[in-house]
């Protein structure tokens, strides 16, 4: 497997980078998932415009968009896959043991590992913890990303594949790595940006092509909603037949199965959207 660091391709076994990156000490770093189709990035562009809001927002240097996309061509080019996810890694770089950042700018590594196709539905729980809709990295794809970790951890406990947050206001907000949406009367409704959820790039096509609402809404929708989907670069577009202990029979619904087959037509006429 070949990887991208240090401004080449490099052998994954053989390549390093500093036990003092603070991408590794203080989790100061982000990050990009990006799927691949047949060696072929989707929404690459998309990609590497969060990567750069991303950089500005945690206040890193601005990332070459022009090598990060040179890495990811070279990093498929290198590693022929059917479906594969390119994991784009940008972080403040090797400092001292502290919070401020060194002077040795940041590391750039770009990987791939395989994926495979999700299935039409799957079951999600809600977590007890909260999202901060008003934090400092608050709609940053940050690689601080152990929260998501300990909630995935306890909807895998519970049998599901993810975990949703409410954020400090009661209002529903995002999954671990995903988006959510819910349909209520035949609507497509999803929370808006500022309830603190990523603004996925999925989610994003997902509202252009369906006609999908951004609404403020409170998590005991989850409730009495009609369907429940989520949307992520791995998962495209994914029914919900279960929330906690509700099921929701038939899943994917017919208002999602729809915006699943809206979503890979568009998709698959543009691998970059
Ligand atoms: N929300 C979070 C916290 C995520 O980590 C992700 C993706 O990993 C998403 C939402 C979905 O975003 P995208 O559609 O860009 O993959």
């Amino acid at each position: 497997m070949k990887i991208w660091l240090d401004g080449g391709l490099q052998d994954m076994e053989s390549a390093r980078v500093s036990v003092f990156d603070h991408g590794l000490t203080v989790g100061d770093g982000i990050f990009e998932t990006v799927k691949a189709v047949e060696g072929r990035p989707f929404a690459l562009t998309r990609h590497l415009d969060r990567l750069a809001r991303s950089a500005r927002g945690l206040g890193l240097p601005a990332p070459d968009l022009d090598e990060v996309r040179r890495a990811c061509v070279a990093v498929l080019d290198a590693n022929p896959m059917q479906l594969g996810r390119l994991r784009i890694t940008y972080t403040g770089g090797y400092g001292p043991l502290g919070s401020d950042r060194g002077e040795h700018g940041p590391t750039l590594l770009v990987a791939l590992g395989e994926s495979t196709r999700r299935p039409d539905s799957t079951a999600v729980v809600t977590v007890p913890w909260t999202r901060n809709e008003r934090g400092a990295l608050t709609g940053l794809k940050t690689t601080s990303y152990a929260e998501n970790v300990v909630a995935l951890a306890r909807a895998r406990e519970q049998g599901a594949s993810e975990a949703l947050f409410a954020n400090t206001i009661g209002q529903l907000c995002e999954g671990t790595g995903s988006n959510v949406f819910v349909v209520l009367d035949g609507e497509i409704h999803t929370p808006p940006v500022a309830s603190g959820c990523l603004a996925g790039i999925t989610r994003a096509l997902a509202v252009e092509w369906t006609g999908a609402r951004e609404t403020d809404l409170p998590l005991d929708v989850l409730e009495r909603a009609d369907e429940v989907f989520l949307t992520s670069t791995l998962r495209d577009v994914q029914g919900v037949h279960r929330v906690d202990g509700r099921q929701l029979p038939g899943a994917p619904g017919p208002v999602t199965a729809k915006a699943m087959r809206v979503f890979e037509e568009r998709a698959g006429n543009d691998l970059d959207p």
